[in-house]
């Protein structure tokens, strides 16, 4: 059915509406899994990661005017399946419906990414102190510089969204970059996965090579749970509870 057909629904038939489709999606096989924040105010993101992601997101004025709803989104559990993949970001988002959000971010530039080994080496002690952000100020700076930094700026970003009132940035797609930000936190090596990088060698450009201490598959690779471990934080992601 259309869209546009639902506009004599009440906000109670909506959610029921939505909550059964998504009731009937699991059922199927799809896992339908919420991306969850603790964070009640602000950012939803909490680690140096996450928050550094968001904040790069806040200081484009490009999403501005969409970024609190998708917040408000997010919070409210309707951002599911996210994936971060090489250039890409897919997550299904509740609303009126459930749409498909879709947002590709250009990969970091070679020459950008050389630079800011360069700028970083014998800075980064090892593997876990990159990834859970105890970074110097010099490195911290490095990576979170708009030009030369590893985040994206807007025109590196083509943003996607298979709702109605899509618009340069509805609030499905704001609320899935904010979802970003909160994955950052369990698994910040998606940040690189993501530009295409290979993070192991910003700890490489100290001349220490990868941190093998944490025993994981080699290369400095760390599990879900050490992750978790090293932050003091619980990656299982409780069933949603639709509130829309
Ligand atoms: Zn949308």
């Amino acid at each position: 059915m259309p869209w546009y057909e639902y506009d004599d629904e009440s906000p109670a038939e909506r959610r029921a509406r939505v909550s059964s489709e998504i009731a009937r999606r699991r059922k199927k096989g799809e896992p339908f899994v919420a991306i969850r924040t603790e964070v009640a105010r602000g950012v939803p993101a909490k680690t140096f990661w996450g928050k550094a992601w968001c904040e790069n997101i806040e200081s484009y004025s490009d999403y501005e005017y969409r970024l609190p709803r998708g917040r408000s989104y997010l919070r409210q559990g309707n951002v599911f399946d996210l994936e971060i993949d090489g250039g890409s970001i897919f997550a299904y988002v509740a609303g009126s419906a459930i749409y498909d959000v879709e947002i590709s971010i250009a990969t970091l530039a070679k020459a950008r990414w050389r630079a800011l080994k360069g700028s970083v080496a014998g800075e980064v002690g090892n593997l876990v102190d990159l990834l859970s952000g105890r970074l110097g100020d010099g490195v911290m700076a490095a990576v979170t510089d708009r030009q030369s930094g590893l985040f994206p700026s807007p025109e590196q970003i083509t943003l996607n969204c298979s709702c109605p009132d899509w618009a340069d940035c509805c609030k499905h797609v704001a609320a899935v970059m904010y979802a970003v930000g909160v994955k950052l936190d369990s698994e910040p090596e998606l940040l690189f996965k993501l530009r295409e990088v290979d993070h192991t060698e910003l700890v490489d450009a100290a001349g220490e090579g990868p941190d093998l201490s944490t025993g994981g598959a080699g290369a400095g690779v760390l599990a879900a749970g050490e992750l978790a471990e090293l932050f003091g934080i619980d990656l299982a992601e409780p069933e949603a509870a639709i509130d829309l």
